[in-house]
């Protein structure tokens, strides 16, 4: 006895609606991407009851002849293409030909349509996939479609449906997510006889505005890029305006709104440490990139998509996102390269040092103990010297050379004997080091190291640094400050740590802010790694200071009790070894 059959038609597209039109926003997400794919310019949205009794898409598209009109409800009706190879380059939201076969086995339709070169358009209705009647009708170009009564042929979908205000809001998503990336398009949404949104067509940061408020426009930083693989537009929002929620992220790729967790973790990553813990930015992002670069088992109606050069999106898309948070809000802000900085580059293989233009004196024995005559000492020349080869691994000072003759140079090194030559130790960022490291790892700091300020001091700040600063005074408090906010800008300072010698603390902590900033931005490292190597670079003795011996040996042997004594926090060289045969020369 034979067994199979063939579902009817309607069985089977009531079937398939199932995977395409799950609630009313599936049906209004189909709607709209089918007056987008007729080029229209201006689309209006009508919805009664959530989507249940009304759902109708206005479009001033291309419209449909009188054979389309019908043939549309067809399954596999579709005019966008052709060919299987037709696959590997779609430029249209549709192409499966299943949206409005579906609706119409689901709903009560009524098309009305007309060709712009037609004096009369066609109007078809429809019901659980049958033709109720088909007549030519006065009406404007373009389309309209309405489908009335959503499954109501469908009960146990129906009572699925969630209250109106969710189905609403997910009709809203639909709405966003599609209008959001095609803002040289007109659209209305009106809800049970409301607009609720009349977006004109411009440009992306108005299209924002337009769904979000015109305050978003003050909180947007654009994101552009162009590479050979894809091409980056885009907004997003600045870190002092992230939110406690996921919500306000969207990725589009070809015009398409698309759930990607690698993208998304790229922009993400961008911000680094410039947000607070559970905050989120919001981003409107569109990527272009060639269609065969997407694997094209892509369901219409699912958001996830595959990209051969996944990788490298990511790359381009976070450095992106960097280069747009820096470029605007780091214009004005300390680097940690500055052009005098005291940087010997480690020397190519086999390279032969050149004489070094130094002038010393013959007599003078490095290796010596105590050395009291070292103090006239003086290497003239030191901006001059060549590049030497790259230091031996540091040595920990003999008890010999901690005990003995460090020399300042410039104001700038101290030079100090070790068995295996003279250390060049770059003052300021050796003590950098040591703060960074001291911070890093002592948690009571503050009880032993704070000390309360005579008279407090009112520091101002912009409102953005200001936001940060709070966000960071629970930290601050352990390393030492005693900070409270006196507004939304001014805070007053009544205690500061010991090593602290600013006497001007305003510039003491704008620095701090945007060395902080940059530091999150530069490197992957955490806030409070972010935040002590900030501190500590605001804290350290400066090049031009002036040592004595005693605060030199002390920042000597504090550098070498360091477990990276021969790097500075910001990831520059502390200390450079010219050896013994090198200095004879
Ligand atoms: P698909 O979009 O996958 O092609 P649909 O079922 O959504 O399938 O639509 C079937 C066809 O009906 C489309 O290919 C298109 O030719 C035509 N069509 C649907 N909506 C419109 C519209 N608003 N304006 C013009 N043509 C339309
Ligand atoms: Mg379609």
């Amino acid at each position: 006895m034979d067994l199979i059959n063939i579902l009817p038609d309607n069985v089977a597209n009531q079937i398939a609606a199932g995977e395409v039109v799950d609630r009313p926003a599936g049906a209004v997400k189909e709607l709209l991407e089918n007056a987008m794919d007729a080029e229209a310019t201006q689309i209006d949205l009508v919805v009664k009851d959530a989507g249940r009794t009304l759902i109708q898409v206005i479009d001033n598209g291309k419209g449909m002849s009188d054979g389309d009109a019908r043939l549309c409800f067809e399954r596999h009706a579709t005019s966008k293409i052709h060919h299987a190879d037709d696959l590997f380059a779609i430029h249209t939201m549709g192409f499966r030909g299943e949206a409005l076969a579906s609706i119409a086995a689901i709903a009560q339709v009524e098309l009305r349509t007309r060709q712009h070169d037609n004096e009369l358009g066609s109007q078809v209705i429809i019901e659980g996939s049958h033709i109720v009647s088909q007549q030519p009708t006065a009406c404007p170009a373009g389309t309209s479609l309405a489908v009335k009564n959503l499954f109501f042929n469908v009960p146990a979908r129906r009572n699925f449906l969630k209250k109106d205000s969710v189905e609403l809001s997910h009709i809203e998503e639909v709405f966003r997510r599609i209008t959001l990336i095609h803002y040289d398009i007109g659209f209305t949404f009106s809800s049970n006889g409301k607009m609720l949104y009349d977006l004109k067509a411009g440009t992306l940061l108005q299209r924002i505005a337009g769904l979000y408020g015109n305050a978003y426009k003050e909180r947007m930083y654009s994101v552009e890029e162009q590479t050979d693989l894809v091409k980056i537009r885009g907004f997003v929002s600045r870190p002092e305006y992230s939110r406690r929620t996921r919500g306000e992220q969207y990725l589009f790729v070809n015009g398409r709104f698309i759930k990607h967790p690698a993208l998304s973790a790229a922009v993400e990553k961008a911000y680094a440490d410039l947000l607070p813990d559970h905050s989120y930015p919001s981003y409107f992002i569109g990527l272009q990139v060639d269609p065969s670069r997407i694997d094209v088992n892509i369901h219409p109606t699912k958001t996830e998509v595959k990209f051969v050069d996944e990788h490298a999106l990511f790359a381009i898309l976070r450095s992106a996102v960097k280069r747009a948070l820096g470029q605007f809000s780091l214009a004005t802000e300390l680097s940690f390269d500055t052009p005098e900085e005291f940087n010997i580059a480690p020397a190519p293989k086999g390279y032969v040092p050149q004489q070094p233009r130094i002038s010393y004196n013959p007599d003078y024995n490095p290796f010596r103990a105590s050395g009291t005559q070292s103090h006239q000492r003086k290497i003239e020349t030191f901006e001059e010297l060549e590049p030497l080869e790259k230091p031996a691994p540091i040595e920990k000072p003999q008890p010999v050379a901690a005990a003995g003759a460090c020399l300042q140079v410039q104001n700038r090194y101290i030079a100090t004997p070790l068995s295996s030559g003279l250390a060049l130790i770059d003052q300021q960022r050796a003590h950098e080091r040591v703060l960074y490291d001291k911070l890093t790892q002592s948690n009571n700091l503050a009880t032993t190291q704070s000390q309360t300020l005579l008279f407090p001091v009112n520091c101002s700040f912009s409102a953005a640094d200001a936001e940060m600063l709070s966000e960071l005074l629970p930290d601050l408090k352990e390393y030492g400050f005693e900070i409270a906010a006196l507004n939304q800008t001014t805070f007053v300072v009544t205690a500061t740590p010991t090593d602290l010698k600013e006497a001007d603390l305003q510039p003491f902590f704008d620095q701090m802010l945007a060395s902080y900033k940059s530091a999150t931005l530069q490197k992957y490292c955490n806030r409070t790694q972010s935040l002590c190597a900030s501190l500590a670079r605001q804290m350290a003795v400066k090049s031009g200071t002036v040592l004595s011996q005693e605060q030199m040996q002390q920042l000597v042997a504090d550098l070498f009790a360091c477990p990276m004594a021969d790097t500075s926090p910001s990831g520059k060289k502390i200390i450079t070894i010219v050896k013994p045969e090198e200095l004879l020369k």
